[in-house]
């Protein structure tokens, strides 16, 4: 029963993102993308952006180890952005720990993030989530839905993704499973937390949206 949480706004924020992203490219191309380029992308993952800029600017998709070079490129931006003396990023306090509870009551959580693997395992080390919660980053070839399709595989239900942004609740609608809403940047008929909402509604919200799955699932 993977409870899948994004990271970025929704577990805390590291300011600067797209433009450490746009820097990394401009070292590895030649000429950063611009930030209309970046704004009009249609996809919310890393390998997404990376691929459609790429299409953009040299006519064809992005081959893996060109995303690998990215992903080296962007890491070390946000090492050296993120350095414990340099600054700290922005823990969603309430949240993270409602999150550790979750793992502490026996549920299984997951990240699912768009940031691509080795920045996200290095945004989810500085915020100081367990390392008993596994990490799936953005993969070549697969969207958001897809990402979280592939955490939920093999795994029975209830499912829940919890994420900050109107492509997180598109998302999770394509996959399939309930949405938790973090903040005030996601409209919709899903339920929403504050960033600074405390632990315990944390818990109780997810709680309340798996139960009734878990209930029909005994009792159908
Ligand atoms: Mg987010």
């Amino acid at each position: 029963m993977p409870l899948c949480f994004d990271l970025d706004g929704t577990l805390g924020t590291f300011g600067g993102g797209y433009a450490l992203l746009r820097e990394a490219l401009g070292e590895l191309w030649g000429a950063a993308p611009t930030r209309e380029e970046l704004r009009a992308c249609a996809g919310s993952t890393d390998w997404e952006i990376v691929d459609e800029l790429h299409r953009l600017r040299f006519g064809g998709g992005l081959a893996e180890e060109a995303y690998l070079a990215f992903e080296a490129a962007c890491l070390a931006r946000f090492e050296a952005a993120f350095h414990p003396e340099v600054q700290d990023p922005v823990r969603f306090e309430g949240i993270v720990e409602g999150l550790h509870r979750l793992v502490d009551r026996g549920h299984q959580v997951w990240l699912v993030s768009g940031n691509t693997p080795r920045t996200l395992a290095f945004k989810a080390a500085r915020l100081g989530i367990d390392p008993r919660v596994p990490r799936l980053g953005s993969l070549p070839g697969l969207s958001r839905a897809g990402l979280i399709r592939k955490a939920l595989e093999g795994c029975a239900g209830p499912h829940l993704y919890v994420g900050d942004r109107p492509h997180d609740r598109e998302a999770a609608s394509e996959a399939g499973v309930p949405f938790l809403g973090i903040g005030d940047a996601v409209e919709g008929a899903h339920p929403v937390l504050g960033a600074e909402a405390e632990a315990e509604r944390l818990v109780h919200a997810v709680e309340g949206l798996v139960a009734p799955h878990l209930n029909s699932r005994l009792h159908p």
